[in-house]
């Protein structure tokens, strides 16, 4: 390890001299573990030569590079999907980042009644106001749509005798990456019993299996599939009815949280098919005793999970021990409030995700062709197309939203490193590639995004082609 050639390696100080110009844009301490990281490996390695200070200094770029694209950070959502859980889901609306940002930066009663001058319920009145936008009895909100579940199975299941959960088997799903409803169910101490197939489940299979050892008859709504082709399941009103013979409570999990009819969504865009969602309100019009959701799928808001119906079983989630380790903080709580007022209000265009679907097929296409035209004279073939976009994030799994796409061709590169130099532009970029083309939805693109998208573009398509994506800029000339 003291052979003449590694002593002839720079020191950490000399390479982060040497960086310095550029700029670091990460906390320094962690700037110089990546320097100590590159020459760990260049001593490490045998019989390699020191490379010279610009090849180490490349690498060490590279890897500041890596790190500061894994912040979070906004980005551009060019892939069409609405609800798109890798890119965080909903984006809030203004009066909700508002809210969220005066809360933050403030103290707030959280847990403090005003006029009363005494400690006060928290989120009690976001809970009043969902209640009411669900034609609820009560409400209450934890950290997703999980935790409420869960929340809810640990209630439910609380005799050693008595948890069983009953299930059809055709609702034993998965949502994305690691929720499984039976793993969540026998994690919270539920024993699971399943009824019926996948295809077929009828009243007569959870009559069958609820008897005394029975805690909870669950629903769950199927929001990433379809079930088609020779299928059925029975209505709510008679599972519903069933409970109550049975003095079993049915919750249903409706995951999506659509507060309005989806079927009516997409108005100013033709060609669009959505079905209907099921609602919270619908759920408990059938008489289920509990539904929950998600805060920030179709509802808009922040990540949430809302539980809704009957308010001696909310009142009794909200006394669990578990409710203290799951219930939101104030920022979310703030989020949602604001989001849940909107509704109350109609202000249905100021909740993004509503807004997005919504918008009409003429409004994106003359933004397409504005962003095409500020491309004219780069080395780019580009074309304005007919997208399908997506709601996304398990929710409405067969809707097909007419939209529209760039479709660009770069000269000089494929367009897969088009697509990988627009994902580390500043800021981000996401499109996609698909038949040999990149391609950017806009249905999915703010329009003030759109002076970014062709910022990213102009600059992607002017970089030289040997230049690897995620390159930094080069320091100011002056420097
Ligand atoms: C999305 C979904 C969940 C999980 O919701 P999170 O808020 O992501 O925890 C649970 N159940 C159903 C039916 C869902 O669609």
């Amino acid at each position: 390890m003291n052979s003449p050639e590694h002593r002839k390696l720079p020191s950490v100080d000399r390479v982060l001299q040497a960086l310095a110009p550029g700029g670091l844009g990460l906390p320094r301490s962690i700037v110089v573990a990546i320097i100590r990281r590159e020459l760990d490996r260049v001593r490490e390695t045998p019989d390699l030569d020191v490379p010279a200070l610009a090849v180490l200094l490349a690498r060490v770029r590279e890897g500041i590079e890596r790190l500061r694209h894994q912040r979070i950070q906004p980005v551009v959502n060019g892939t069409g999907v609405v609800i798109h859980t890798n890119l965080g889901r909903a984006p809030l609306g203004i009066p909700a980042a508002e809210a969220l940002r005066a809360v933050a930066l403030n103290y707030s009663n959280l847990e403090y009644d005003l006029v009363e001058g005494t400690r006060g319920s928290r989120g009690g009145y976001v809970e009043q106001n969902l209640a009411r936008l669900c034609s609820a009895e009560a409400a209450t909100v934890v950290n997703n749509c999980a935790a409420a579940l869960v929340l809810i199975l640990r209630h439910v299941t609380q005799r050693a005798d008595r948890r069983e959960v009953v299930i059809s088997r055709g609702e034993l799903i998965q949502i994305g990456g690691g929720f499984r409803i039976p793993d969540i169910l026998e994690a919270t101490g539920a024993r699971l019993r399943e009824v019926g197939t996948t295809n077929h489940t009828t009243v007569a299979d959870y009559s069958a299996a609820v008897g005394d050892a029975t805690a909870l008859i669950l629903r769950v709504h199927r929001s990433n599939f379809f079930l088609g082709g020779f299928t059925s399941s029975p209505a709510a009103q008679e599972l519903t009815a069933l409970g109550k013979r049975a003095g079993v409570p049915v919750v249903e999990d409706l995951g999506s949280g659509a507060l309005l009819p989806t079927e009516r969504l997409p108005e100013k865009a033709e060609g669009t098919v959505v079905r209907h969602e099921r609602t919270p309100q619908e759920a408990l019009r059938d008489g289920v005793d509990l539904v929950c959701f998600s805060g920030d799928k179709l509802l808009g808001g922040p990540q949430a999970g809302i539980v809704v119906g009957r308010s001696n079983l909310v009142e009794a989630l909200k006394k669990q021990p578990f409710f203290r380790a799951l219930r939101c903080d104030k920022l979310v709580l703030a989020a949602l409030q604001a989001t849940v007022d909107l509704y109350l209000e109609g202000s249905l265009d100021a909740v993004p995700v509503l807004r997005l679907l919504r918008t009409g097929r003429e409004e994106l296409r003359a933004r397409a062709e504005k962003i095409r035209s500020a491309l004219a004279g780069y080395p780019v073939g580009i074309s304005v197309g007919e997208g399908k976009a997506e709601v996304g994030g398990g929710t409405l799994p067969g809707a097909e939203i007419a939209s529209v796409t760039l479709h660009l061709t770069p000269r000089d590169y494929p367009a897969a490193e088009l697509a990988a130099r627009l994902r580390t532009a500043d800021p981000p970029v996401v499109g996609y590639v698909a038949k040999g083309r990149c391609q950017i939805d806009l249905r999915t693109v703010f329009p003030d995004q759109d002076a970014l998208v062709i910022r990213a573009l102009r600059a992607a398509l002017t970089k030289s082609p040997g230049e690897t994506a995620g390159a930094p800029e080069k320091p100011p000339a002056s420097t």
